[in-house]
């Protein structure tokens, strides 16, 4: 019973690719994190179905990631499994008022996709990066919408139980937090989409990648908003509000141009960025009296997260 033995098992039996030892900087757009001990690509059902029993078998933990684009690994990475899902989860169709989307679309193309078609109910996301399946976890949004206002239906692999069919509906959707976070591996959703003339919403989606360009620190590695915002303020402004805007760690720094933003400067560790957000916990509660709780999510082993 080993993660050796499992890599095996997998590495004989998957369509994917499995890999060892797998640097998690280049999987995460923060560009930091160490390695997994082991990296599999799920290419069809059929390879989730006999990937999860053998990981269970082993002892192996496993979680799923989508772009990596809200995600801090730390630097000693991640001992178990990290599940990417490729091939049969990468489709997408529009059927009768709804898109089809598997989990590992990428939400940036299918944003795209619905512009071209001439359909309304993308729109809001333009400039979000990550999965379909990232997305929903993290009712990923804006000022303008958020991708729980959406959904109609979620299928999800449950282990133990199988295939779930989830009504959107039935979903807590908060702000950056679902009710499918923790309950499976999302494999798939549809969303309502309705048809407009593409140029009602161009300007609208022109804007906002103009005011994203201008107000985020778009060029270097980030995970977008490290903290929720707190109800009815900005965490950005608390933040430059205390004097920490442009601080930096090794080479990690808040940005100067949102202060909501941690980016690699080059050579960031996890450890940088977790000693940026506990100084910026610490100052902003003590200073405001508010407390200001991670948007990102941590993978692997952390001191002080
Ligand atoms: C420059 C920048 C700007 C951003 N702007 C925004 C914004 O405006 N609004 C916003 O909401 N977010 C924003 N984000 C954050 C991020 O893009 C979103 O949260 C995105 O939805 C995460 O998708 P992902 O595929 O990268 O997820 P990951 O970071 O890979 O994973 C996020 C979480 O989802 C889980 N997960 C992923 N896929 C699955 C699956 N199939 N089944 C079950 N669990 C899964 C992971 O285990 C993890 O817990 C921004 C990030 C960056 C870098």
């Amino acid at each position: 019973m080993s993660v050796a033995d499992a890599r095996t098992r997998l590495t004989a039996q998957l369509v994917g690719e499995v890999r060892p030892a797998e640097s998690m900087a280049r999987h995460t757009t923060f560009r930091i994190g160490g390695p997994a001990a082991m990296y599999c690509v799920l290419e069809t059902v059929h390879d989730l179905a006999l990937a999860l029993p053998i990981l269970e078998e082993e002892g192996v933990e496993w979680t799923v990631v989508g772009k990596g684009s809200d995600l801090l690994v730390s630097d000693e990475g991640y001992p178990g499994a990290i599940l990417v899902l490729g091939r049969e989860f990468k489709r997408h169709a529009v059927e009768g008022g709804l898109l089809r989307a598997g989990a590992g679309c990428v939400l940036a193309h299918l944003v795209q996709e619905a512009f071209n078609r001439g359909l309304l109910g993308l729109e809001w996301a333009v400039g979000i990066p990550g999965t379909i399946g990232g997305a929903l976890v993290m009712n990923a949004g804006t000022g303008e919408g958020w991708i729980g206002q959406v959904v109609d239906t979620v299928t999800l692999y449950v282990p133990g139980e199988g295939f779930v069919l989830v009504h959107g509906r039935d979903v807590a959707w908060e702000y950056r937090r679902s009710g499918l976070a923790g309950r499976g591996i999302i494999l798939e959703a549809s969303m309502r989409v309705s048809e407009i003339d593409p140029l009602r919403i161009r300007a609208r989606m022109e804007r906002s990648l103009k005011d994203r360009k201008a107000t985020q620190p778009i060029g270097l590695p980030s995970a977008g908003s490290v903290f929720m915002n707190p109800p009815g303020g900005s965490a950005g402004k608390l933040i430059e509000s205390v004097g920490m805007k442009g601080l930096r760690e090794g080479g990690a720094r808040i940005s100067p141009v949102h202060a909501n933003f941690i980016v690699n400067e080059g050579g960031a560790s996890a450890a940088d960025v977790v000693r940026l957000i506990r100084a910026i916990q610490v100052r902003v509660k003590s200073e405001t009296g508010t407390d200001l709780r991670p948007e990102i999510k941590f993978l692997g082993h952390f001191e002080e997260a």
